[in-house]
């Protein structure tokens, strides 16, 4: 009796060990192989479309996610949280009336006034909308719709310089007095695109709006010639405090449950386009990941956590709220792992600033060497849901991957399913898949910073330049992100 017991036992453990050693090339296989990512992806981006936080889509996002994850077989909960301003389009409409008629494309700029109405102006145009432009134009900018040029935006630091000339600008705009704001696209062809005007959320007093490329020239070049007119009429829906979810799910580890691993992808997008590759994909991914997990029966030494966040496009509120709410639990959270730049050739990941990180996760990346995800960049990011992890100290990565197909049709109309890149992104789950497994199951755990070093790291990669022109510099000094000083 007691030598079947041990039988059964060493049986059992043997087959444990066999099934945790193979895992990931299990999960490696899985992935590259059928399974149901872009079925998932389909329903949310042509089903349920463009998802904007607080918008009726949104919450449809929300309830889906959540029953993909119980059809998966995991049970999910959902986080509710508080963000402070609500702002959602409703309508935006421009005319040019003198010297010529002609209709304005246009889309609202995100987290900017209504115009109340529709209002009627001589159009300024106010360059690159610097001080010193705005200066040029004297009293003409008072009570003016001022046209802003864009340079064609083909790099992600392109971008950058798009988003990190916000504040200057809308300073410049409010001390001028002008009555709106017209920002010429910096993608050709008539494509719009959301461009929030800031990165908080908060509201901008002044009405603004990407404005067609070409019309936007159309428009500059009559004003150099005589006046221009314009009729501008933007409809926002603004409100306060408004609550969302994140949707959550985990699989419990199966020798040290309270230490946790977390893979997320935020599902919430803007609206113009169906949010595919920002961020629909990497959300299907993660739940293609969860899927993987249970289907193959694996259960890791440590738990597993998946993370749908949202509010993310609205100043990252989904994991800024995630990380407050399970403040006295970070000390366990082992390591995240964030991805959010669409469905381009995975090259590494973002160690976020801490050089510690790169043995670690070339060592997890072992199994899944072919796919050579191995170019990883000590650069710190702030601009998606691993930001509030980094302040407090939780190892936390961010996926590295080509540009295109995610920059063209980044927030624009053209974010849609077809831009996928369904091959790149099977490599992907692999490798997140097969990270994942390794940083739950391996004995090695990686270490939290204390606030000492998390400063230490916020200047050594220039992270506090960001955070300044970004607004969030007060609340990580404050401690109200973060850790406590
Ligand atoms: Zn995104």
């Amino acid at each position: 009796m007691r030598n079947i017991k041990w039988f059964y036992w060493l049986l059992a453990a043997g087959l444990l060990s066999a099934q945790t050693s193979d895992a990931p090339r299990r999960l490696v296989a899985r992935s590259l192989g059928e399974t149901p990512i872009f079925d998932d992806l389909r329903e949310l981006c042509d089903g349920i479309g463009g998802r904007p936080t607080g918008s009726p889509a949104a919450s449809r996002a929300i309830e889906w996610g959540a029953r993909k994850f119980q059809a998966a077989g995991l049970a999910p909960v959902l986080e509710r949280f508080t963000i402070p301003d609500l702002w959602l389009p409703v309508s935006s409409e421009a005319a040019a009336i003198a010297p010529q008629p002609f209709p304005i494309r246009l889309a609202a700029a995100p987290f900017t006034a209504s115009t109340k109405g529709a209002i009627e102006a001589a159009m300024v145009d106010a360059g690159e909308g610097s001080e010193a432009d705005f200066a040029k134009l004297g009293t003409r900018a008072k009570g003016a719709i001022a046209l802003i040029h864009s340079k064609e935006m083909k790099t992600f630091d392109d971008l950058f310089a798009e988003y990190v000339r916000n504040s200057s600008l809308i300073a410049a705009a409010r001390k001028a007095g002008v009555a709106a704001l017209l920002l010429e696209s910096t993608r050709p062809r008539g494509l719009l695109y959301r461009h929030p005007l800031s990165f908080d959320g908060s509201l901008v007093p002044i009405p603004a709006a990407i404005v067609s490329r070409e019309h936007a020239a159309r428009l500059a070049r009559l004003a150099e010639k005589g006046e221009v007119r314009v009729r501008l009429n933007l409809l926002n829906k603004i409100g306060g405090e408004y609550e969302s979810q994140n949707v959550v799910a985990e699989i419990r580890g199966r020798e040290r449950p309270e230490e946790v691993v977390l893979i997320g992808a935020h599902l919430d997008s803007w609206d113009l386009g169906t949010g595919a590759e920002d961020n629909g994909v990497n959300a299907a991914l993660v739940l293609d990941v969860a899927r993987g997990f249970k289907q193959l029966g694996l259960v890791p030494r440590r738990t597993v956590r998946f993370v749908l966040f949202t509010g993310e496009e609205q100043g990252m509120w989904g994991s800024r709220r995630y990380v407050e709410r399970h403040r006295a639990e970070l000390d366990k959270i082992a390591a995240t792992m964030t991805f959010d730049t669409g469905s381009g050739r995975l090259t590494g990941f973002y160690l976020n600033g801490r050089e510690d990180l790169r043995a670690p996760v070339n060592r997890a990346l072992g199994a899944v060497s072919g796919l050579a995800a191995t170019d990883h960049l000590i650069d710190a990011i702030d601009g998606t849901d691993n930001f509030d992890f980094l302040l407090s100290g939780v190892p936390n990565l961010v996926g590295i991957q080509d540009p295109i197909p995610y920059l063209p049709d980044y927030h624009a109309e053209s974010d849609t399913f077809d831009r996928v890149n369904q091959r790149e992104e099977k490599a992907t789950l692999a490798v997140a898949s097969a990270l994942l497994w390794a940083f739950a199951e391996n004995p090695e755990r990686l270490k939290r910073q204390t606030r000492t070093e998390v400063e230490k790291l916020v200047r050594d990669t220039r992270l506090d330049e960001q955070m300044k022109a970004f607004g969030q510099w007060e609340d990580f000094q404050s401690g109200r992100r973060g850790l406590f000083p």
